[in-house]
């Protein structure tokens, strides 16, 4: 975009909440999610309480989460979620051009409006110049969405913001997908619940047996 250099130094930092390298719980195809750590929204009922502070989360530079990125063969693109990526403008920017320059197709989650993103600084530009699909809005916990897949409330929109993708792809009329994994220390979910299940995906650590048990 014009008036904004979204050319950062690969040592760049940025407070990450969470990565999935391959999902399919996150917009179309497998793609690589990334959540940001800290979200100056407090929507009703959100479903990440634990991403809203600024000062959780690992800190990662541009170039560790880009190598994580790239190494993965099988993804379509990459989505942004949060927290809130457009509170971390600057840096999604840079990892959204880094994913554009790889082939890769970049999907975002926001609280905001697009019309309010769009009256936002130079940085939130950058990144919306990057974005493909935009699903915008706060999450609405009355308002759970059970007929389009990966969107978590009825009031929020689908911007396709390139002709990368379609509305009328058949892709998003599919019911919602939850994703569990399970290592020897923790069960991780990602995508959307069952309102029931809300506050599974919160990185339930499992307990460490006593030794001798
Ligand atoms: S924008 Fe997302 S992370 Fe922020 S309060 Fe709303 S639901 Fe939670």
């Amino acid at each position: 975009m014009d008036g904004y250099n979204v050319a950062m130094p690969q040592d760049i930092r940025m407070r990450v909440a969470q990565i999935v390298p391959s999902t399919e719980a996150e917009g179309p195809g497998k793609r690589f999610a990334i959540w940001f750590q800290g979200c100056p929204l407090r929507c009703p009922g959100c479903c990440n309480p634990e991403f809203l502070s600024f000062r959780g989360g690992e800190d990662k530079s541009l170039s560790e989460v880009v190598e994580a990125m790239t190494s993965q063969v099988d993804i379509e693109g990459i989505t942004l979620l949060g927290g809130e990526p457009f509170a971390h403008a600057d840096v999604a920017a840079a990892l959204a051009l880094s994913a554009k320059r790889h082939g890769l197709s970049v999907m975002a989650f926001s609280g905001y409006l697009l019309e309010d993103l769009r009256l936002k600084p130079d940085a939130t530009a950058a990144l919306l110049a990057q974005i493909d699909i935009l699903v915008d809005g706060p999450y609405e916990r009355e308002l759970p969405d059970r007929k389009r897949r990966w969107i978590g409330s009825t009031n929020q929109r689908i911007h396709f913001l390139t002709n990368r993708y379609r509305a009328d792809d058949p892709c998003w009329n599919r019911s919602n997908t939850l994703e569990i994994r399970v290592d020897s220390q923790s069960i991780r979910i990602n995508g959307f619940p069952a309102l029931q299940a809300i506050g599974l995906w919160k990185g339930w650590k499992r307990p460490v047996p006593a030794e001798g048990s």
